[in-house]
């Protein structure tokens, strides 16, 4: 067994966290299904949902002072520039970087790690150079790889998992070797929740002189970050599922990475210089920040950071593990359901699980007749599925207003599920 990550939670009794009077900050709960049920919302790893303080921050600002971003010296554009520099400067407290020219708006995690892919990937990979990834990456975390693979002549290469859902870091050695020039992981898996020991790859990678990339989808809104001492080089991550708006998200690089690399995509913003024939390229952040950026979604990340900040990362640690703990029990007593993922204290609040004669379609619609939100599919890992031997799985997933009582409907409802489809 691979030790479990050193930021993984422990559970906290003596802090408060009430996730009753949590649920009330989120407007979205107020509101009964057109069927009159009330939402039980357990897909919160595919998107989180939103408290009133973000959702209000977007709109202060396209009420109060909105004007295009880091472009107009008039009062309203100067104000949407610091409002920006305060959320880099969140952002980079939040995940322990140093620099806040270090962080860059993206749309999201998988334009940051194209972004890795395409700008670091092809002016840096040769023929025969390695890309390490896991076998239970997103494919956004595939995919852009195997494109750069293509272009450069890199070859990819799979951290395999041991049968109780770790990376298998044993076998490290076998699969990293003086060739690999980036290791790119998940810093938690948004099928199994598997949250694999960051530094410790960092560290075995390092040694061989690659870098690291951590697709922080997940892990980033339920474990502490921190880059500087997981040793980190690239992180990802999106803000609308750390209850911030959709369409921005972060990539965070070492300054002399960052400042190594050509830009991404090219536009406004992003040069020092245009010339009939050529470009010169503005300092970062803006070097990769190319056109206009979504800007109310980003200064409204700022207000998410805070809100999580505010509740405490150790403290949404201890709420996940309770819940996951109880999702895993209470799941248990369901006849035939076989869970995908270690055990609760060795991952994040996500609980992938399949029953037998049941297909997760099925289950996901007639769960959703009693209010229950829950994802089914590939969740974007189809060879991660392929080693599971089901094409398909139902993953209930929580977030900081997920209570106890919303895990019990979810039993009560696949109980009534399984009833009709016995009875059809
Ligand atoms: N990586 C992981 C682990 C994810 O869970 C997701 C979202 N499902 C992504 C990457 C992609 O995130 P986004 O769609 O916000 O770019």
């Amino acid at each position: 067994m691979v030790a479990p990550t050193e930021t993984l939670p422990t559970v906290d009794h003596g802090r408060p966290f009430d996730p009753a009077a949590i649920r009330s900050q989120f407007p979205i709960f107020d509101r009964l299904l057109p069927n009159g049920k009330p939402l039980i919302y357990l897909d919160s790893a595919a998107t989180a949902q939103k408290p009133h303080a973000v959702i209000e921050k977007e709109r202060e600002c396209y009420e109060r002072y909105y004007a295009n971003a880091y472009r107009g010296d008039y009062q309203f554009g100067v104000q949407i520039d610091e409002e920006l520099e305060a959320t880099r400067a969140k952002v980079r407290d939040f995940i322990g970087a140093s620099q806040s020219e270090e962080i860059i708006f993206t749309s999201g995690t998988t334009m940051s790690i194209n972004l890795v892919a395409d700008a670091w990937g092809r002016k840096f990979l040769k023929p025969g150079d390695e890309i390490l990834l896991t076998q239970m990456e997103h494919h956004a975390n595939i995919v852009p790889w195997q494109q750069v693979a293509h272009a450069t002549g890199a070859v990819l290469k799979y951290i395999s998992l041991t049968s109780d859902w770790q990376l298998d870091l044993n076998r490290l050695g076998d699969v990293l070797t003086d060739r690999t020039k980036m290791v790119a992981v998940s810093g938690m898996s948004n099928v199994l929740g598997t949250a694999p020991p960051v530094r410790e790859i960092a560290a075995a990678a390092h040694k061989r002189g690659a870098l690291v990339l951590v697709d922080g989808a997940q892990s980033v809104p339920h474990l502490v970050t921190n880059v500087g001492e997981q040793e980190i080089d690239f992180l990802a991550f999106s803000a609308h599922k750390l209850y911030g708006p959709s369409g921005v998200g972060v990539l965070w690089g070492r300054r002399h990475l960052l400042e190594a690399m050509d830009p991404f995509l090219g536009g406004g913003h992003m040069i020092s210089e245009v010339f009939w024939d050529h470009s010169n390229w503005a300092a970062i952040p803006a070097k990769f920040e190319a056109g206009t950026l979504p800007i109310a979604q980003a200064i409204a990340l700022g207000t998410a950071v805070d809100f999580v900040t505010s509740l405490g990362m150790p403290a949404i640690g201890a709420h996940d593990l309770d819940l996951t703990v109880y999702a895993h029990q209470r799941l248990s007593t369901v006849p035939g359901l076989r869970i995908f993922g270690p055990e609760p204290t060795q991952k994040g609040p996500i609980v992938s699980f399949a029953i037998e004669g049941l297909h997760p379609q099925d289950l996901a619609n007639l769960v959703d007749r009693k209010g229950v939100a829950v994802r089914h599919g590939h969740h974007c890992t189809m060879p991660l599925h392929s080693l599971f031997g089901v094409p398909a799985t139902t993953r209930a997933s929580f977030g900081v207003y997920t209570t106890r009582d919303d895990i019990d409907v979810l039993v009560e409802a696949i109980e009534f599920a399984r009833q009709k489809v016995r009875r059809a």
